[in-house]
């Protein structure tokens, strides 16, 4: 998807601070950090959001989850905790669309989120 900010960004088309790539799957910095450790974990396929989630799309799910236990790890907030939030639609906040887990920690967070 040309005009897709996050394909653009999994092409390397747009720059961004890359932290760890899987075959299907990236993680970066989020630009705007609302935590001392925010990092966006995207497939690199377009896939706008959840609903759009087919059967094979096992392997790409499971190289994000996978991504997102190593980074914990990496970015030392395994021990700590963390929260990973995927906004869906209008409601939720999302405003890119493509599909991406936020993985924010290195602080206390509050419950339940705005
Ligand atoms: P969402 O509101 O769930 O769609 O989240 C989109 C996220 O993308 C926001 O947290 C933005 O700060 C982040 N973002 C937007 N542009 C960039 C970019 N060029 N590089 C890294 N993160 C970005
Ligand atoms: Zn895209």
């Amino acid at each position: 998807m040309d005009d897709c900010l996050f394909c653009r960004i999994a092409s390397g088309e747009v720059g961004a601070d890359i932290i760890e790539e899987r075959p299907t799957a990236i993680a970066f910095r989020d630009i705007n950090p609302q935590a001392p450790v925010h990092v966006l974990i995207i497939p690199k396929e377009h896939i706008p959001q959840i609903k759009d989630l087919k059967p094979e799309h096992c392997e790409v799910l499971a190289d994000i989850f996978s991504l997102m236990r190593d980074i914990g790890i990496s970015e030392g907030i395994d021990m700590r905790g963390y929260r990973i939030v995927c906004n869906i639609g209008e409601e939720a906040g999302q405003e890119v669309e493509h599909l991406h887990f936020h993985m924010m920690g290195g602080r206390f967070m509050k419950w339940p989120p705005g």
